[in-house]
């Protein structure tokens, strides 16, 4: 398969009926793999990359029960950042937004990152001092912060209701430059790819049944297409996370819940950066089509639907009325909803499993896509040396046995109750 570059661009340009070869290829399953990877969405793939570039493993199968890009990776309102206070999410996430930043070279693929900036409006005196001390806590791990007051807020988003009579007062802000946005499927076409290339298969419609567990150790799994053994198997199906690893035996703290967002129709260039509301969890960017792309929380029970409720669209446009009273002019184009999987502290699990060479990636809540490369990063790690990196050592699966909660708002994952 040849690289995309100018050339190569130049090239098909000249020559419209020369076809672009397809990204990845379409291997039957083998009958053993050294790594089998369960879930084809972003932490399955950036994994599969990072096996084969940072470890040398590449005799590695991942197993996706549908296409690749059906699930979150492909749903998400794509925010990427790294404003955390909690030592082991701070480094984490940082790690993340750094390869975020060289991302599009490393895998020879437009993922359109932009680096626009994040601004979270505070709606309280009380929640500046709460931005203020975790914007201490990010310059003090070198990560960029910036306090912003109502005036500096006022030039930088002057859309936002100012009014006497704002249901919610624009306090002042706390600025992340260096965060932004990412397109979503890019980054799982760009993962899957370079993958590929590397010679992992990507089996799409395989859907893993079963685990093959002989004394205490994982040794295949069972799928829709039949047996296949592995040396390790790798779990990360993010909304499915409970189910798939219910079949290996393991009760996890995670339950699976359904999370919506939105778009308009398209309008001209008004929002640039990412907008955040401290009064309720609420997130808004401009794509580069024009439209509103936006979220709010969970809809509030458990499923494994990817439709949302309609009482959820009445509070997210509450919101966003309520932020940017111009927004109630705009029509809503459509809504989407991708399963999440939410522990109770809000922080995920990369670790291994009380079985041997089985080992997991899941409880994303809503911070799944901003940490794909760091997810897969030190996943990968973990899988090539049976031991955690540095950077995952604390989303273990005992840490709550142990009293070691990673709870950033101290409020498990209802993250808006800042
Ligand atoms: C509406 C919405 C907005 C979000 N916004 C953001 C955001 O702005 N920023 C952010 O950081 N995060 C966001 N998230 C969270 C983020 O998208 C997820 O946490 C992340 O994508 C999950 O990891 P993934 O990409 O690997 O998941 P997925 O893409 O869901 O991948 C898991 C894959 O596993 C497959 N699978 C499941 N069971 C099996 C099986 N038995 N056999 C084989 N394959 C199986 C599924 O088909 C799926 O493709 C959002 C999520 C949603 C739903």
């Amino acid at each position: 398969m040849s690289k995309y570059s100018a050339f190569s661009l130049a090239r098909h340009a000249l020559d419209p009926d020369l076809p672009w070869p397809r990204a990845w290829r379409s291997p039957e399953p083998k009958a053993s793999y050294d790594v089998v990877i369960v879930g084809g969405g972003g932490h399955g793939l950036a994994t599969a990359h990072y096996l084969a570039k940072n470890h040398g493993i590449t005799n590695v199968a991942i197993l996706e029960r549908s296409y690749i890009g059906s699930g979150n990776v492909g749903r998400n309102t794509t925010i990427i950042r790294s404003n955390y206070q909690m030592g082991a999410n701070t480094g984490f996430f940082e790690h993340s937004l750094k390869l975020w930043e060289g991302l599009s070279h490393d895998l020879n693929f437009n993922c359109m990152v932009s680096q626009r900036g994040q601004v979270v409006v505070a709606v309280s005196p009380v929640q500046m001092d709460v931005f203020a001390r975790r914007g201490n806590i990010m310059r003090l791990n070198g990560i960029d912060a910036e306090l912003l007051d109502r005036g500096e807020v006022m030039k930088l988003l002057p859309y936002l209701d100012y009014s006497k009579d704002a249901r919610w007062p624009v306090c002042g802000a706390i600025h992340q430059p260096r965060a932004g946005t990412a397109r979503h499927d890019a980054v799982a076409w760009g993962y899957a790819r370079s993958a590929d290339m590397a010679g992992v298969d990507i089996i799409e419609n395989c859907e893993v049944t079963g685990f093959a567990i002989e004394n205490g150790k994982v040794t295949g799994v069972e799928t829709s297409r039949g047996r296949i053994n592995a040396g390790k198997v790798a779990i990360a199906v993010a909304g499915h996370t409970s189910h798939v690893a219910k079949m290996a035996g393991l009760r996890l703290p995670v339950e699976s819940h359904i999370l919506q967002a939105f778009v308009t129709e398209p309008l001209k260039p008004i929002v640039h950066h990412v907008v955040s509301w401290g009064a309720e969890l609420f997130y808004l960017s401009q794509s580069d089509k024009g439209g509103l792309v936006f979220g709010g929380h969970i809809d509030g029970f458990n499923t494994y639907t990817q439709r949302g409720q309609f009482a959820k669209i009445r509070d997210v446009a509450e919101c966003a009325v309520s932020l940017m009273p111009f927004t109630s002019r705009v029509r809503l184009l459509r809504h989407w909803g991708g399963i999440q999987d939410m522990t109770p502290d809000g922080s995920p699990f990369i670790c291994k499993t009380p079985v041997k060479n089985l080992y997991l990636n899941g409880g994303w809540c809503y911070q799944g896509f901003k940490a794909t490369p760091a997810s897969g990063w030190t996943y990968a790690h973990t899988i090539a040396n049976d031991e955690p990196h540095a950077l995952n050592r604390d989303f273990s699966l005992d840490r709550f046995e142990k009293g070691n909660e990673l709870d950033e708002f101290g409020i498990g994952n209802w993250t808006y109750k800042q």
